[in-house]
Formats: C-alpha cells, sequence, structure tokens
C-alpha cells in the first residue's frame, strides 16, 4: 500500500485581490425569526447556536453540485457568509467588525429529511450539514469595498423564480455579536468562514436546478444541481 498525503488547500477567490485560505466553516442555526418558527423554535429566547461544515465541503461559484446519496429532500439555505482576517478570543461585540476581511453569499446545503430525523433522535447533524460539496460560497468581496454591512437584500432564485427573499438586517444576531459569542466559545482564526444563518422559505431542490443566490452589493452564486 502506497499513501500520498498532500494538504488539502481551499481558497476563495477574492475580488482585485489573492485568494482567501478557508481554515474553518462556521454556521449559525436559526439566526431569523420566520424561519426560527418554520424550524419549530422561538425566535426569542433561543441563543445562537453553532455547527460546522468540512473545509473541503467549499464548492465555489459557477460549479455543478452532484445530487447527493442518502436523501429525498435536499434543501439549499442562502445566508450572508462573513469571512474572518484578524483572528481573536473574548471579542468585544464593539471590535468585532474589526475582525472582517469581507463577505460572500453562502448556500447551507441541508439533507432536511436526515436533519429532521436526526433532531428527532436527539442525534448530531453533521451529515445533513457536512455532506460533500455542501458549502457553496461566491467570490468574496473585501470589506474595505462594501464597509460594514448591516443591511441589504438577500435572496435565492431557482430556476429564476424567488423562493427566498428577506433583508440581512432581519438577523436575531447581528454579525458582530455573532462574532463576539462564536469568540467566546473558540479562538477564531484568519481563514475562518461564517455562514450567518438563513430566512425563511428554503424548499426542496431536484436534479438540474439552478441556483442564483445574491445579497446586495456581493458577487452572486449560481451553482447547478447535477
Ligand atoms: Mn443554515
Amino acid at each position: 500500500m502506497k499513501y500520498a498525503f498532500a494538504p488539502p488547500i481551499v481558497t476563495l477567490p477574492v475580488i482585485s485581490r489573492d485568494p482567501f485560505p478557508v481554515r474553518r466553516v462556521f454556521c449559525v442555526g436559526r439566526n431569523y425569526p420566520d424561519h426560527a418558527r418554520e424550524m419549530g423554535a422561538d425566535p426569542e429566547r433561543e441563543p445562537p447556536f453553532f455547527f460546522m461544515k468540512p473545509v473541503d465541503a467549499i464548492l465555489p461559484d459557477n460549479s455543478v453540485l452532484p445530487y447527493p446519496p442518502g436523501t429525498k429532500d435536499l434543501q439549499p439555505e442562502v445566508e450572508l457568509v462573513v469571512a474572518i482576517g484578524l483572528g481573536g478570543k473574548q471579542i468585544p461585540v464593539e471590535n468585532a467588525n474589526d475582525h472582517i476581511f469581507g463577505y460572500a453569499v453562502g448556500l447551507d446545503m441541508t439533507l432536511r429529511d436526515v436533519q429532521q430525523n436526526a433532531r428527532e433522535k436527539g442525534l448530531p447533524w453533521d451529515m445533513a450539514k457536512g455532506f460533500d460539496h455542501s458549502a457553496p460560497c461566491s467570490t468574496i468581496t473585501p470589506a474595505s469595498d462594501t464597509g460594514v454591512i448591516t443591511q441589504g437584500k438577500i435572496e435565492l432564485k431557482i430556476n429564476g423564480e424567488v423562493r427566498q427573499n428577506a433583508d440581512v438586517s432581519d438577523m436575531i444576531w447581528k454579525i458582530p455579536e455573532t462574532i463576539s459569542y462564536l469568540s467566546s466559545l473558540v479562538e477564531i482564526r484568519p481563514g475562518d468562514l461564517i455562514f450567518t444563518g438563513t430566512p425563511a422559505g428554503p424548499t426542496p431542490v431536484i436534479k438540474g436546478d439552478v441556483l442564483e443566490a445574491t445579497v446586495a452589493g456581493m458577487e452572486p452564486l449560481i451553482i447547478t444541481i447535477g
């Protein structure tokens, strides 16, 4: 047996800059009130929680996502993604924006049937959220170009039809609060991505569907289900 190890290097393109090497992928659950309600949670009372996807689940713009095995309910969740450029722990909310390198649009691809089954049995979500190619992400726009993002339309179209449409200002936990809270749990590092949660309305997709995810002021993310 001959093994050939090579360090996996996953990068995302950045507008007018060198590529961004991805270190970890954090995701926030239930961060928009309407989506929390449709998932059976109380948006007023629950603190944010995090789950993770493998770094090599990242799928760049204009890719084909092979329909994953073990599901009949693949759902894309459009999310604003924060790219961390400066690490830290116990970061105060008022300093949190200084740690942002840039922003992107992501799809938190979810096997909803696998997730529901795991929820009912009290089992981990990993296989529902962290399967191969489960983290499509757009080209990153540097924060030096966008400024601090606190509002803007977030939308997902499937085959040209709007399926999710909200404003990122609807987030329950705002981006600086999310960064601060995450950094109280783990030391965040340059290269970390944070998928900041999805608004209401994720629906299933099938082979051949074209997904177009957008957030105002950013590069779109276009993914085809293969
Ligand atoms: Mn999500």
